[in-house]
């Protein structure tokens, strides 16, 4: 495969913090399709990298490229128009708007330029939205306020938001946390499904969930990939296990 088959192609990227790389020549290629998992101790720089990829971190050296597109030095507006969603770990929902209006608030204005005209797309609005309620499993509180949604749900109703955008591609940062079993179950469920027609990596700890949903396990550690392949093949590496599964 060459490397303008990706998705997205991070190479020999790098960024210091008054001179502490907190990512260092890092190489990294996520194809279309893929469910990329991140995992990683603490201050190994997995969410940095996400910052560098969505552009709220400017990058010191190196290419981040989206669909052959070079990221580093274009706004992080920019790069959500281009397709890429990226969900921070604490949900930012509206929690006095209703599950409906968060949704439909999150449909891509950019739509919808001609303002006038702007009326005759409620419908597809509208079936925009309820197609990724029922995705979000939260079809039937269409109408409930989102700040009455249990911790889970309203994580579910920000990744709805993120979707509402169609992204080409979805990060998400620790998605499970503070979650009920059922609801982890569920989420497994829904960014399998998800990534059937995008590209998704996420941050997650839960090694029971990271091999329920990963195509390929990425270990950081210091800011450098440790390990990357498959979940089995990542979990019996000695190195792997010095650094972090051991602990
Ligand atoms: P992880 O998500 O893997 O736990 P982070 O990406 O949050 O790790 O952090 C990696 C390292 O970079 C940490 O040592 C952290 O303190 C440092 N770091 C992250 N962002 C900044 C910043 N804006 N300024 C200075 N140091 C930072
Ligand atoms: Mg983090």
């Amino acid at each position: 495969m060459s490397n303008t088959d990706f998705a997205l192609a991070v190479e020999d990227l790098t960024v210091s913090f008054d001179g502490f790389k907190a990512i260092d020549t890092l190489t990294l290629y996520v194809d279309r399709n893929e469910l990329r998992v991140i995992i990683g101790p603490n201050g190994a720089g997995k969410t940095t990298l996400l910052d560098l990829i969505c552009g709220k971190t400017k990058a010191s050296s190196g290419s981040i490229k989206f669909n052959n597109t070079e990221l580093t030095g274009m706004a992080e507006h920019k790069r959500v128009r281009l397709g890429i969603g990226r969900k921070f770990q604490t949900p930012s929902i509206y929690e006095n708007l209703t599950v409906f209006q968060n949704l439909e608030v999150s449909y891509p204005s950019g739509r919808s330029v001609f303002g006038a005209l702007a009326f005759q797309c409620t419908d597809k609005i509208k079936a925009a939205v309820q197609a990724v309620a029922e995705d979000i499993f939260l079809a039937d509180k269409l109408g409930t306020e989102a700040g009455l949604l249990s911790h889970g749900q309203k994580q579910w109703l920000e990744i709805g938001m993120l979707l509402m955008q169609e992204p080409e591609l979805l990060m998400l940062d620790e998605p499970i946390a503070g979650m009920s079993s059922r609801e982890r179950e569920l989420t497994a469920e829904l960014l399998q499904r998800i990534s059937n027609n995008r590209a998704v990596i996420v941050i997650e700890h839960d090694m029971d969930f990271v091999a329920q949903i990963a195509h390929k396990v990425t270990v950081m550690h210091q800011g450098k990939i440790l390990a990357e392949g498959p979940m089995d093949q990542v979990q019996a590496d000695p190195k792997v296990i010095d650094v972090y599964l051991g602990h």
